[in-house]
């Protein structure tokens, strides 16, 4: 039996590389301070479709939500071996919390329709919920199991993984099509193949088309850049090389539950904090040493 993923990536800033000042002012993330990378645990979650894809056969479907630079990543996953990738772009999707997020990716999976597993990364570096896979499962009405780090087996329509719960570990066995969400430990992401570095290095989504040809002629009138980026994107669908990109109307979505109007959560303050070593202290390397410093904490109630 071979297996059909679909795999939820999503475009980060690099908050280990922050070549400026990572906040503005007003509290808002300064992005062009920070690089956009990969989320790193969705190259795991595609790492892990790979294989299940190397062992089994199936096709791999990645999908983000994001502005027209997430075409990055989607190139990065062909790439690295991924069959077919979509963006969904849309201004409607602005001011999408997770709940909306994770309907309007539920839209986009449903839209796909034929798949087995679904993957995505535990957690994404910037909002940290860890909230978007475990919605999407439900909104989907599948099982899922989070926190994967290693795929025990697939045996025909039966999933088994186990998870990591902290101070130990899970093995949960479910039926598919089923959710992961798969964490660091669960593999070493692959790099990209250098033949499909040349076969995909000019596939482009029709927003950065556009975008390129608007940068170009930027005295042009609006038909005739439409004209020329129609041409340019049937150009490289015969070869191939148009990435798709999928609108709120093309997935079904109900636009109540999209952008601001499909987001419940509030943010009613955003508060910068830094952390600064104050002071120092050196113990002693052994038993007294530590006795002395856990007491001093317990009384500090730093811990109980
Ligand atoms: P997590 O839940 O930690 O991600 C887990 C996994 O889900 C990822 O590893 C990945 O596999 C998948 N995943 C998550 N997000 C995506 C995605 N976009 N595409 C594909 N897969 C994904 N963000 C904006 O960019 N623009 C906004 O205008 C905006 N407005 C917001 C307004 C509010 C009130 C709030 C609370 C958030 C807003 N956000 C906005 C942030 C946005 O909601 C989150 O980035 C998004 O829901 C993902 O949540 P997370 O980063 O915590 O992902």
């Amino acid at each position: 039996m071979v297996y059909n993923c679909v795999v939820l990536i999503k475009q980060v800033p690099d908050t280990k590389r922050i070549t400026g000042k990572a906040m503005n002012d007003d509290g808002t993330v300064n992005r062009s301070a920070l690089p956009a990378i990969f989320n790193p645990e969705d190259l795991n979650a595609l790492e892990l479709a790979l294989q299940i894809k190397d062992k089994f056969g199936g096709k791999i479907t990645v999908i983000t939500m994001g502005l027209p630079a997430a075409g990055a990543i989607l190139r990065d996953s062909l790439f690295r071996s991924a069959d077919d990738a979509i963006l969904i772009t849309d201004q409607r999707c602005a001011a999408s919390d997770t709940l909306a997020t994770s309907y309007i990716l539920s839209c986009a999976v449903r839209k796909i329709g034929d798949f087995d597993i679904v993957l995505c990364g535990r957690q994404a570096i910037d909002g940290d919920t860890a909230q978007v896979g475990p919605q999407l499962a439900e909104k989907l009405g599948i099982p899922q199991i989070t926190y994967v780090e290693e795929l025990i087996e697939l045996n025909g329509k039966t999933i088994t993984a186990r998870r990591n719960i902290g101070a130990g570990w899970q093995q949960v066995r479910t039926k598919l099509p089923a959710l992961l969400t798969v964490t660091a430990d669960a593999n070493e992401s692959r790099v990209a193949a250098a033949k499909k570095m040349m076969k995909y290095k000019n596939a482009r989504t029709p927003i950065e088309v556009e975008q390129k040809i608007k940068a170009e002629n930027a005295e042009a009138a609006e038909a005739d850049i439409q004209k020329l980026v129609k041409h340019k994107c049937e150009e490289l669908k015969e070869k191939g090389l148009l990435i798709k990109q999928w609108d709120l109307d093309f997935v079904g979505a109900d636009l109540d539950w999209c952008g601001r109007s499909g987001s419940p959560t509030k943010v009613h303050r955003i508060q910068s904090v830094v952390l600064a070593a104050k002071e120092s202290k050196n113990v002693e390397p052994n038993d007294q040493g530590i006795s002395d410093m856990i007491h001093e904490l317990i009384e500090d109630k730093i811990i109980a």
